[in-house]
């Protein structure tokens, strides 16, 4: 249908000094439009209440980034009656067309991407690269999820049906209805545009709940939506509480799927309260759920350990470890440990912190409630382990923590087990290889993992043993590409949707199997 491959976004590079400068020219044209007011979006409707949500950035917590509407119930309400009437003519809306929305959407969002890249810097607290990342994903994910919704709607490439003589038999995939869109804080633009797109070029009407957190890039992306003509109703702002808003929601009669991503124990509950029917409800909300990681690299004593030691490092620290995906563990063989130890505490000294506008490596972490709680977690580990770097705050006017690495941890130990969500690295010895991996699957979760080795044989073992959803060998197991590395996990990580995959856009919708006779 003139619709080229699928291919993700080339990153840029900031070396060169025309990248350079417009990133920053995009930082400073963006600083301008720092602390405003953002309402609501319902409908065509803007509103403003008087509750609001603050969001500031978190490597200089004076400067506040905006100040945002927070919807109360009755607003929910109002957003979810809006939905319901809004679905009624998107669902009907050809597939083709409601994929051409992403592709404009996309296009648009390439040519602004320092624009959307500079928010992140300046809310969530993101290097460039990682910003730049993240826009990236972002515009992968629409470009994906359109030529998805065109393969599942014009093809029966994947699902061919057996032919009966004398019927014309066809299965088409059609929208749910309305869901509850719930996206996280810290890929706060790539995130939040793969689960809202999917949901709507699929047929659905959304309701965005944007991480409290990060809303302002949230709400870059609603504008963007509006920009290019999304039918009112079809894509719905509102920003508020999730004891409030997202519980009221989760438990609506009219919700007839969630998507969230976040920590487990958000997921759990709304997993809990949406599986109670609500008295007029008339089906099963469908639950899309992508929790933690207790994420892992295993490296035994054939394999590079530069390159391992490097691999653990990025991991472990990548956008200061707040990621799902974050490899916050590493199993090392006994014969290696000491020269990979070695080598990891080295590469994280090196590490400099700073403001993320001038793209320092290690920037904050997100908020007051993350840094104390990660501070919390390096006592706990000054019991458990040897400290070998960081350790600690580190100066700033923000959520600056050191990259801290302990040593000779038990696998038992609570910073191998729970999700810190930070930059805090847990490493551990091991016997051999297997003893490794069995050390690396002790584990609730299951979202990513790493195998570094030269053996094949090892490696094969290492394929079939390692239990997650997205297992890497020989490189680090964060940076997971749309359309390459379909991205979800096993356990308490989640309900295993590959976002960025085949499979990803049947969540949203249900299979409607037609037989004619001839
Ligand atoms: N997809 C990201 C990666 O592979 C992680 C997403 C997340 O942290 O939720 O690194």
């Amino acid at each position: 249908t003139g619709i080229s491959p699928f291919q993700n976004e080339a990153f840029v590079d900031f070396s060169q000094p025309e990248n350079k400068k417009a990133m920053e020219d995009a930082l400073t044209k963006v600083r301008a439009t720092l602390g405003k007011d953002i309402p609501l979006h319902i409908g065509g409707e803007k509103i403003t209440t008087e509750d609001r949500i603050v969001s500031i950035n978190p490597g200089n917590t004076d400067e506040v980034i905006a100040s945002v509407s927070k919807a109360s119930k009755e607003l929910a309400e109002k957003a979810m009656q809006t939905a319901l009437t809004a679905f009624e003519s998107w669902k009907r809306v050809p597939a083709a067309e409601r994929a051409g929305y992403l592709f404009r959407a996309a296009e648009l969002m390439r040519e602004r991407k320092h624009e959307f890249s500079a928010m992140m810097i300046f809310e969530a607290g993101k290097n460039w690269p990682e910003a730049e990342a993240d826009t990236a994903e972002a515009i992968d994910f629409m470009e994906y999820y359109a030529r998805e919704m065109i393969r599942l709607s014009e093809t029966n490439e994947h699902k061919p049906l057996t032919k009966v003589p004398g019927e014309d038999n066809k299965l088409s995939y059609i929208p749910l209805g309305v869901g509850v869109v719930i996206p996280p804080w810290n890929f706060p633009l790539a995130i939040c545009v793969g689960m809202a797109t999917a949901a709507i070029v699929s047929g659905n009407t959304v309701l965005l709940k944007p991480a409290s957190v990060t809303p302002a890039i949230a709400h870059m992306f609603v504008e963007l939506m509006e920009e290019i003509g999304l039918p009112t109703g079809v894509l719905n702002f509102i920003p508020g509480s999730g004891a409030e808003v997202g519980d009221y929601l989760t438990t609506h009669p009219k919700t007839r799927f969630i998507s969230f991503t976040g920590s487990k124990e958000v997921g759990l509950r709304i997993n809990r309260l949406a599986a109670e029917t609500a008295p007029g409800q008339i089906w099963i909300k469908r639950i899309v759920a992508e929790m933690g990681g207790k994420d892992g690299i295993v490296v035994d004593e054939t394999a590079d350990l530069e390159a391992a030691a490097s691999a653990i490092v990025a991991s472990a620290f990548g956008f200061q470890g707040q990621k799902c995906s974050a490899g916050s563990r590493a199993f090392i063989v006994e014969s290696v440990y000491d020269e990979v130890v070695e080598l990891v505490a080295e590469k994280t000294k090196a590490l400099r912190i700073g403001v993320q506008e001038e793209n320092f490596p290690i920037g904050p972490v997100s908020d007051k409630n993350a840094y104390e709680k990660i501070l919390e977690y390096i006592e706990i580990g000054k019991g458990e382990g040897r400290l070998i770097a960081g350790g600690g705050k580190a100066e700033g006017n923000g959520f600056y923590i050191q990259p801290t690495v302990f040593a000779d941890v038990d696998g038992k130990a609570r910073i191998m087990q729970e999700e810190i969500f930070g930059p805090v690295l847990a490493l551990g010895k091991a016997k051999d290889y297997k003893e490794a991996i069995a050390l690396y699957n002790d584990t609730e979760f299951g979202l990513t993992g790493a195998f570094f080795s030269k053996e094949e044989d090892r490696i094969a073992y290492a394929l079939e043993d390692m239990h997650c959803g997205n297992l890497y060998i020989n490189r680090k197991c964060t940076g997971a590409l749309v359309g390459a590395h379909p991205f979800g996990g096993f356990n308490m990580s989640g309900t295993d949707s590959k976002a960025g995959g085949h499979d990803y856009l049947l969540l949203f919708t249900q299979a409607k199997m037609t037989a004619r006779k001839i």
